[in-house]
């Protein structure tokens, strides 16, 4: 991404577009609202408040949501919620949507899942040609890195078996929409367009996933004044695409060690316009000295590359498992 979009997510991050006015009328968890009893009630969890925080916890998950915040984590791994979480009397209370089409399809995945296997993963590095992307105080373009990340997603699939394709096989720039195109025309089954991040903020650090926002929502990120609300073509894989950026954003932590910028919604043209569930991964901060630095490096890109893959496989795993 570029800095003046980073700076307008920035100043954006506090509007709330879509969330005010229902959230103050709900009082109970039927509607457009549920409360975090209901949910821990659901997963049998034990329901504390820790600070700002409310945990919610049983045998194998733990459940965290930040109270008037959009933050909540999942075993540890951040999410964003498309509404801040709010009280209500004795509840606190969140966007149903964010339950159903958001928490739900990652505790749940074996509901939410395709039936049918995926067979065919299309990989698409960000920006190409003409465009560079963002840049590292070192002149290292993000079009170069994320090349070099997808060959290497690609071995790492192609190892396991799975096929795959790639929207840009060297120093080209294909359009938004012949991407997204591409992925119909060869019938792909999972699409993951892979960037390296840019911001006018040199602190700005870390790693990131994308799925594209829920109809009827504001994007988290949608680029300046006015509302991007559908209704408007939108993605139609809101579960799947749910249980694809969580397994994506874990395995990327895990092979990275960077810091959790968390997974994200934003209707980005390839996500929102992709035939399949669909994922966009920001690998890291280009303008950010350490991880300019890391993405020069062939360790570091091959552990961004095993994080996408292993993210992959695991959607893969949870996909085969629930059949
Ligand atoms: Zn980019």
């Amino acid at each position: 991404m570029h800095s003046i979009t980073r700076k307008l997510f920035l100043s954006q991050a506090a509007l709330l577009a879509g969330c005010g006015t229902r959230a103050v009328e709900a009082k109970s968890s039927s509607g457009d609202d549920v409360s975090l009893a209901y949910i821990a009630r659901i997963y049998s969890m034990k329901m504390e408040l820790s600070g700002k925080k409310v945990v919610m916890q049983n045998k194998w998950n733990k459940l965290e949501v930040e109270i008037s915040s959009r933050y909540a984590w999942i075993n540890g791994v951040q999410l964003w919620l498309h509404c801040p979480a709010y009280q209500s009397g004795k509840n606190v209370m969140i966007r149903e949507v964010d339950f159903k089409k958001g928490i739900d399809p990652v505790l749940r995945s074996y509901y939410y899942v395709p039936k049918h296997p995926p067979k065919l993963v299309v990989l698409d590095p960000g920006h190409g040609g003409k465009d560079t992307g963002a840049v590292s105080a070192e002149k290292v373009y993000e079009k170069q890195v994320v090349l070099d990340i997808a060959y290497r997603v690609k071995k790492h699939l192609e190892e396991n078996k799975i096929a795959v394709r790639l929207t840009r096989t060297g120093d080209t720039f294909p359009s938004l929409t012949q991407r997204t195109d591409y992925a119909y025309q060869v019938g792909a089954d999972l699409f993951v367009s892979i960037h390296a991040d840019g911001a006018g903020d040199p602190s700005a650090h870390g790693v990131e996933s994308f799925i594209t926002t829920v109809s009827g929502f504001d994007s988290t990120n949608h680029y300046g004044a006015g509302g991007d609300k559908s209704p408007q073509k939108n993605n139609s894989h809101d579960n799947a695409n749910a249980v694809l950026g969580f397994s994506m954003q874990s395995n990327l932590l895990k092979q990275t060690q960077r810091r959790d910028r968390g997974l994200r919604r934003a209707r980005f043209a390839v996500l929102k316009n992709a035939p399949c569930p669909a994922v966009l991964v920001e690998s890291g901060f280009l303008t950010n000295p350490e991880e300019g630095r890391l993405l020069n490096t062939a360790d570091y890109r091959e552990a961004v590359a095993r994080g996408i893959s292993n993210g992959i496989r695991g959607y893969f795993t949870l996909v085969n498992r629930a059949r």
